[in-house]
């Protein structure tokens, strides 16, 4: 695309951008430059999820940690807490780390220069355009699957290579408004060249189009062939005593770290989901305090609870659930031992649970 082609398409991005924008609670209002700490919030939250989900987090997240500060200084449980349910838990603690650098190094000012903002941990090239761009008005580029698919379909390109969208999107943010500019792709792809059947009638670049040109607008970008996703089974243990069920925290790396959950195992070859979970249990009461765990699994008996399907990213997890009801050990509760806690039933929601959990925590609660 030649320099006038260019000119053009940012002159009707931004007037359509300035008739057409949502209002967003991470979106400035009157022209004033947003909050860089709301901007970044908002897009990590962003990434991944659409934008109705995002919204009410947002607006939670900003009166429990309205500043960097109040977030640099909040403990990780309650971090994941205000996260649960949004998924992809590493963006949640990566910026609660980047956060606690900027508070420690920059003094809880977000840096403006792009390279050091990306230094930080979790902060790629995508929230490092943003930030610069909307918060600090710098000329940094984005790209998402949005802005992909617009380009692709711009340039009528079945796959085009990442090197070539990122230089395409460098040559489109030019100007006084580069935010808005990255903002209005964003939201072009979003509302309008959605990715079936675009409306390309409310566009303001068709003329620019040239899929639109060729006919080929269903067929830019090229679907990506699917790859059959592996599927793991575990077995889960939902022990109950006097009214607490244990839970165990999960380790700092790996998915879903930090996060809390009933005891369970992936199954092993010719292991049936109740013998992983009972496994499950005998690992936690191994690792934690003498004397916990282990003995309750022995004496009682694992019945079917639930069964919950959960889909990450690379992989679909079944959970087979089975409840374990144990005898009392009054002095035992509501102890938290090396991220092990019994914890009443009714205050399981105050832990940080994924999405799955959740699920066997609400069967749990129908059946007692
Ligand atoms: Fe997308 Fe259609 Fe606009 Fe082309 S004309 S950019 S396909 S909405």
């Amino acid at each position: 695309m030649g320099p006038e082609t260019l000119r053009e398409i940012r002159h009707r991005l931004l007037g359509w951008y300035d008739a057409n924008r949502r209002d967003l609670p991470w979106r400035s209002q009157g022209g004033a430059r947003p909050d860089p700490y709301s901007v970044w919030v908002s897009e990590v939250m962003l990434q991944q999820t659409r934008v109705e989900t995002v919204r009410p987090y947002f607006e939670r997240w900003m009166a429990a940690f309205p500043t960097v500060h109040v977030l640099a200084e909040a403990p990780e449980d309650s971090v994941l807490k205000a996260w649960e349910g949004l998924g992809y838990y590493s963006r949640a603690r990566n910026l609660h780390r980047a956060v606690r650098e900027v508070a420690a190094r920059y003094g809880g000012e977000v840096p403006a220069d792009p390279d050091a903002f990306r230094s930080l941990p979790g902060v790629g090239r995508y929230t490092a355009g943003a930030v610069a761009s909307i918060a600090f008005a710098r000329e940094a580029p984005i790209v998402d699957g949005n802005v992909r698919r617009v380009f692709a379909r711009l340039t009528d390109t079945a796959a085009p290579s990442d090197a070539d969208l990122w230089q395409l999107a460098e040559r489109i943010v030019v100007g006084e408004r580069p935010g808005d500019l990255n903002q209005a792709l964003m939201e072009l792809g979003a509302i309008v060249c959605v990715p079936r059947s675009p409306h390309c009638g409310e566009c303001p670049v068709r003329e620019h189009c040239r899929a639109f040109a060729a006919g080929t607008v269903d067929d830019r970008p090229a679907r990506r062939s699917a790859k059959p996703v592996p599927v793991e089974h575990h077995g889960v243990a939902v022990l109950v005593r006097d009214g607490h069920a244990l839970l165990i925290k999960r380790p700092d790396g790996g998915r879903l770290a930090g996060m809390w959950e009933f005891p369970g195992a992936c199954r092993r070859d010719g292991e049936s989901a109740r013998e992983a979970a009972r496994r499950a249990v005998l690992d936690a009461g191994r690792a934690g305090a003498a004397g916990d765990a282990p003995e309750v699994t022995l004496e009682i008996e694992l019945e079917p609870l639930c069964t919950v399907t959960h889909a990450f990213t690379h992989v679909r997890v079944v959970y087979e659930a089975f409840i374990g009801r144990a005898g009392s050990r009054a002095n035992e509760r509501e102890r938290e031992i090396a991220g092990r806690a019994w914890v009443d039933l009714r205050k399981i929601g105050d832990y940080a649970l994924p999405k799955a959990q959740q699920r066997i925590a609400a069967a749990l609660k129908s059946e007692e």
